[in-house]
């Protein structure tokens, strides 16, 4: 029987398989065959202390039997009252600098993107300065897939249908060994233009292909954007709640951007739920008697009750737990496992940050639209592993609860992987 469904980033034209998975716990995934996988990329980057963990799972079915979903306009409700604290309370501070002060919610990663976008735009509107609407983006970004997300991030293949309908930006070159000054330069001379804002992935470019760049960077990108009254936005969707090896990634460059957006890991990974985070003056500029300059956005499911239970129980974990302590020893595991591929003759530029490795196999036609991609998801998936590569870039984002047996399958099959497909290219 066909299934009606269409899935994302999928061509339904291969008839690739697709498994069904039935139950879920900590690092592994369980088939509807009775097999099981590893889940070494986080369901797409959300799962952080492991599936269905049980404080959360509890926090989630406790509040559906008491508020489930409200109003948000003119209404607001406990758990998302409690999260806005914690968030506050946990997000990046700096001496000297505005604190992140205000949270708006949405659900998803592109819309926490989209509304720091409007909120930046919306600042300087309210401010009189509306001919301030230009963002300046860094290359190979990627913030999301609505039309303003993929505005803001790199062109390519899978937004070429929809470019009549995309925005301009200014691009900012990748901060590459050896390209850090070319960037901060090009930055610099970007922002005498007097921009809206600059928009970052803090420390490690995701669907870009995991390209990471050092904190020194991150902090002057951050000083330049202050000496030219530039809003500084970081998208924390993919590094925040301790991927980098800190909660966020703007904490190992010690900066506090104006706009931060975090989504996936805020609520473990359970449930969807995004905010956007602003410092006082970005409130402030909205905050007046006159209607028109209220804050312009809403979707139904805002702050669902739901969800935020979720975060509260997830923040809760943060804040009582030494998870931090867990990244530590997951970050350990992948290192000393991570050098014995660099020395294989398939692979090239091995690379980590915190609990997120990469590596690059170097065999075949690496284009994003080769077959090597899903040929190597079919070769992982036969091994047990929930693996999808970027191109060429094999990368793991593993759960922070994935032990040393589930580390040692994952870089078994990936030396096995570099050995078949330098052996069948
Ligand atoms: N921003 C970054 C850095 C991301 O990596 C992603 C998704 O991977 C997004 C935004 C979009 O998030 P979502 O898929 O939840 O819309």
């Amino acid at each position: 029987m066909t299934s009606p469904v269409w899935h994302p980033f999928t061509q339904h034209g291969l008839n690739e398989p697709i498994p069904q998975v039935v139950r879920a716990d900590g690092a592994l995934l369980h088939l509807a065959d009775g097999g099981t996988l590893i889940d070494a990329i986080s369901s797409w980057w959300v799962t952080t202390h492991g599936h269905c963990h049980p404080r959360i799972a509890a926090a989630i079915a406790q509040q559906a039997a008491t508020l489930d979903q409200l109003i948000f306009a003119g209404y607001t409700h406990a758990p998302a009252e409690e999260v806005a604290r914690g968030l506050i309370a946990l997000a990046p501070r700096a001496p000297g600098q505005p604190e992140l002060a205000h949270v708006f919610y949405s659900d998803s990663g592109s819309t926490a993107v989209e509304v720091a976008i409007k909120m930046a735009l919306g600042y300087w509107y309210n401010l009189g300065q509306p001919e301030r609407h230009r963002i300046l983006v860094l290359e190979h970004g990627y913030h999301g897939d609505t039309i303003g997300t993929m505005s803001i991030g790199e062109r390519g293949v899978y937004n070429a249908a929809w470019t009549p309908l995309l925005f301009d930006v200014g691009t900012i070159p990748f901060p590459a060994p050896g390209a850090e000054q070319a960037c901060l330069d090009a930055l610099e001379s970007a922002c005498r233009d007097k921009p809206a804002a600059f928009i970052v992935e803090p420390l490690i470019l995701g669907a870009g292909g995991m390209l990471i760049y050092p904190a020194s960077v991150l902090r002057e990108m951050a000083a330049i954007c202050r000496r030219h009254d530039v809003l500084f936005i970081a998208d924390e969707v993919m590094t925040g709640w301790g991927r980098t090896g800190t909660l966020f990634a703007c904490e190992q460059a010690g900066i506090v951007p104006d706009i931060m957006a975090v989504a996936k890991g805020i609520t473990g990974g359970a449930i969807p739920l995004a905010a956007t985070l602003a410092t006082a003056p970005i409130f402030d500029a909205h905050r007046s008697t006159d209607r028109a300059r209220l804050f312009y956005h809403s979707s139904s499911y805002t702050a669902n009750a739901i969800a935020c239970a979720a975060a509260v129980a997830n923040i809760a974990i943060w804040q009582e737990e030494d998870v931090l302590g867990r990244i530590a020893a997951l970050s350990a595991g992948i290192a000393a496992r991570l050098g014995t591929l660099a020395s294989h003759r398939a692979f090239a530029n091995p690379r980590q940050l915190g609990t997120i490795a990469a590596i690059d196999l170097m065999t075949g036609d690496a284009g994003y639209l080769s077959d090597l991609a899903p040929r190597l998801r079919a070769f992982f998936l036969d091994k047990g592993l929930l693996l999808r590569p970027l191109g060429n870039t094999i990368y793991m984002m593993p759960p922070y609860c994935t032990d040393a047996a589930q580390l040692d399958r994952l870089f078994t099959a990936i030396a096995q992987a570099g050995d078949y497909f330098s052996a069948n290219a």
